[in-house]
């Protein structure tokens, strides 16, 4: 399978162990002119559906059509995709959390750096893929500032406007740079992969139609919602996890009160906790699509208020 792209490392460190950290980056240059779109994903090491739409993509941009030139990382963070885990396992990070880091910081801080002034710095626009981890699932994207259009052009049924966004995400560096940057979440939870590969593959392809990278019409779901609460239930206890909403109901209204998990102990097998939905009328963002163990603190269910949400 041939790739049309150029494969670049961008050197990060040497590890104790004597490897070489670096950044996997591949270019494709578009025959004609245009803008640069950078493209990540795997910045959390455990949502690992988002190399595979990187991959997609990658195979199915024709350069011939191509005005600009897309920079992909199918890998943001090597030794987190290593260990399945959302953290860097050297210093217990989350490099999501630890932009826009520091050259001489912890290892996720000095990879955090080099990001941003090596890879960030090439960029016209940036999109930052994610799922919902090993466990759960999700489907929605973000709206930060200059980044409205984009949004909805990936083509998700709700976006969602954060007033108060996470600090110290990939946010940080375009929006120093001043350039349009969004965070799109798909999938994850290994249910329905080929559904959330496609819809993250079409949203990218999306998002190039609709900077006039390539040719043709964005593909958008007739009804896209704004969003701008979102309750993340987390459990508070562990254990094991009994859903009792299923994966269809992702994106769909959920009536304050309803059950939607209960957590069981595995050693009594008593219930431990029942997880209710939140507000009078809510959406379903993120859940769980089975039966699963679970963590105290764990993104358990991620529900938006629809009383407060808006037609895109
Ligand atoms: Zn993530």
């Amino acid at each position: 399978m041939n790739l049309n792209t150029t494969f670049e490392k961008i050197p990060v460190t040497t590890l104790a162990s004597g490897f070489e950290l670096f950044i996997p980056l591949h270019r494709l240059v578009g025959r004609t002119s245009g803008p640069t779109l950078g493209l990540s994903a795997v910045v959390h090491g455990d949502e690992p559906l988002t190399n595979e739409i990187v991959r997609q993509v990658l195979l199915r941009i024709d350069p011939a059509e191509l005005r600009g030139t897309l920079l992909a990382v199918p890998i943001v963070n090597p030794l987190a995709f290593e260990s399945l885990t959302r953290h860097t396992p050297i210093d217990m990070l989350d490099l999501n959390r630890n932009f826009p880091g520091a050259p001489s910081g912890w290892l996720s801080e000095q990879t955090a750096h080099i990001l941003g002034t090596k890879f960030v710095s090439q960029l016209d626009v940036h999109v930052d893929l994610h799922t919902g981890g090993v466990f759960p699932t999700v489907d929605y994207v973000y709206i930060f500032d200059r980044s409205r259009e984009l949004s909805k052009a990936f083509g998700s049924s709700f976006l969602f406007e954060p007033s108060q966004p996470y600090p110290g995400t990939f946010a940080i560096p375009a929006r120093e740079k001043g350039i349009p940057f969004f965070t799109a979440e798909v999938g994850g939870g290994s249910f329905l992969d080929a559904h959330y590969i496609e819809h993250g593959v079409r949203g990218v392809i999306n998002v190039m139609k609709q900077l006039g990278m390539l040719d043709g019409d964005v593909v958008r779901p007739p009804r896209q919602t704004i969003v701008t609460e979102m309750a993340v239930i987390r459990p508070r206890f562990g254990g094991m996890l009994y859903p009792e909403v299923g994966l269809d109901q992702l994106g769909k209204e959920v009536r304050g009160g309803t059950l939607l998990g209960r957590v069981l102990s595995p050693y009594t097998f008593e219930t431990l906790e029942e997880i209710r939905a939140p507000f009078e009328r809510g959406y379903m963002i993120l859940l769980r699509g089975g039966m699963m163990r679970v963590h105290p603190g764990d993104y358990g269910y991620m529900v938006a208020n629809a009383e407060t949400a808006r037609p895109a």
